[in-house]
Parts: C-alpha cells; structure tokens; sequence
C-alpha cells in the first residue's frame, strides 16, 4: 500500500461521513440523549450500520419492527439504543419493563455485556435467565426488581409459571436471532409467553432470514409492525 493510497482511503471515509451526517444519516441526528450518546462514544461507534440507520429511528418513534439482516450487521444495537430511550433510567417500583428473548444461553449473555458496555452511562439494572442455572439464583435476581431481563424463552416461562410473575410493566419486547428462536423450538413457549404480555407494548424482532414460521409469529405478536429487509449491504 502506498501512503497516497491509505490517505485517498482516509479522504473519502472522511467525506463519506461528513456526508452521512450532513444527510442526517449520523447518530448525531437521532436526537439521542446525552447519556446513550455516551455510551455509542465510548463503544467507539462513529456511524450506524445500514441496518441500524433504517430501524433506529422508526423504533424510536414507537413503531413495532421485524429487520432482517446478515449476521455481523449490528443488530444488537438496533433494538438497544431504543431501549435505552424508552427506559431512561432505574425504576424499581414497577416490574421489568424490557424482555429480550436469545436462542441460546451464550447470546443471552453477549447481549447482556452489549447493555452494560453501551448502557454504561445509564444505571439501568438487567438480569438474565438462562435455562442451565439454578431457579433459585433467579428467583432472587427477580426480586432485585430489574428493569431489563435478558432470557432464553423455555426458562423464562417456567420462571413466568413458577413465581406466578406479573407482566403487567412490560412494555418493549425484543426477539432476537428470531429464526434461531425456532430453530431451537422455542415457538410453542414464545406463542405462550405472547399470551401472557400486555396488549399495550412495543414489540421487535430481529433475524437473519425470515421463514414463513416467522412472518406468522410477527403476525401474531406484533402490531401494524414494519418490515425493513437489508439482503444486500447497502
Ligand atoms: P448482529 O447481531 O447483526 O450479528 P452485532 O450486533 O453482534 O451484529 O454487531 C456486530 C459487531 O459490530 C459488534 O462487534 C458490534 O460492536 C459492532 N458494531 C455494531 N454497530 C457498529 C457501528 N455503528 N460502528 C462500528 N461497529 C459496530
Ligand atoms: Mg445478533
């Protein structure tokens, strides 16, 4: 690589940006609060992915969204910086208000870290329930009153069932890697657990691929929902 080359590259990363946030296409100009700008700083984001860039904003504005897009796109993201803004801040004297449903036990727990690094700066308390850990460790981590809770499906019901847990103060569900949901069978607890939340919510979810199985189920569970779909990188 020549050293011409690299500072070209620099120019037009740097116009390119420029551009972005002239468009208003930047994280600047999601009006978002000091706080959550903050933490994207610090994660060291400088522009939103493509994904990101198209459902942030219509999540902020209260709309129920499916994206679909490839694996490493920054999903992530997507459903918590709105999150963030909607929660604003600790409440312990309403139940969780966030659920965010993952396939597996190691996803649960990156989305987990994911809040606490971009969530740094707010003091938001997350739990998480895994199905694999001990039902009396989440019964008290229940009782801490968390604002956010971070589950696999099947544990999260069982738990639902088992303390006879009130979803009244949910009000922003997230299922994501929603095609992995299915694929590891949760569809039967995820239909279930649709059942048991509040009418009055804000509802997203997020995938790689959207099957069939999965339109039906957004059908279902979310409301007037738009579709944002990124098959090629744009
Ligand atoms: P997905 O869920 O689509 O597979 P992730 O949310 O796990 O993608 O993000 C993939 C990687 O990209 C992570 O390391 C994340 O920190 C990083 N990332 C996300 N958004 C941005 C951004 N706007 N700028 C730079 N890196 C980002
Ligand atoms: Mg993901």
């Amino acid at each position: 690589p020549v050293p011409g080359a690299l500072a070209v590259n620099e120019y037009s990363a740097a116009q390119k940006k420029a551009k972005q946030n002239k468009k208003g296409g930047g994280f600047q100009a999601m009006g978002l609060s000091h706080p959550v700008a903050l933490g994207i700083n610090k994660r060291g984001y400088k522009i939103p992915t493509p994904i990101q860039r198209k459902t942030i904003p219509l999540i902020l504005e209260g709309r129920d969204v499916v994206a679909m897009a490839k694996t490493g796109s920054g999903k992530t993201a997507c459903f918590l910086i709105p999150m963030f803004e909607r929660l604003k801040q600790r409440d312990p004297t309403k139940g969780a208000r966030a659920l965010i449903f993952s396939p597996t036990r190691e996803l649960a727990i990156q989305t987990f870290k994911f809040i606490r690094e971009l969530g740094k700066f707010l003091d938001l308390k997350v739990i998480l329930v895994l199905g694999g850990d001990s039902m009396d460790s989440q019964f008290s981590a229940i009782h801490t009153c968390p604002d956010v809770i971070v589950g696999t499906p099947g544990r999260f019901l069982h738990l639902c069932v088992e303390m006879d847990l009130k979803l009244s103060s949910v009000e922003y569900v997230v299922f994501d890697e929603a095609d992995r949901l299915f694929e590891m069978g949760f569809g039967e607890q995820l239909n279930e657990t649709l059942s048991r939340l509040p009418e009055a919510r804000q509802t997203v979810m997020f995938s790689a691929t959207l099957p069939k199985l999965l339109v039906d189920f957004a059908k279902a569970g979310l409301s007037d929902p738009v579709l944002i779909r990124l098959d090629v990188e744009s």
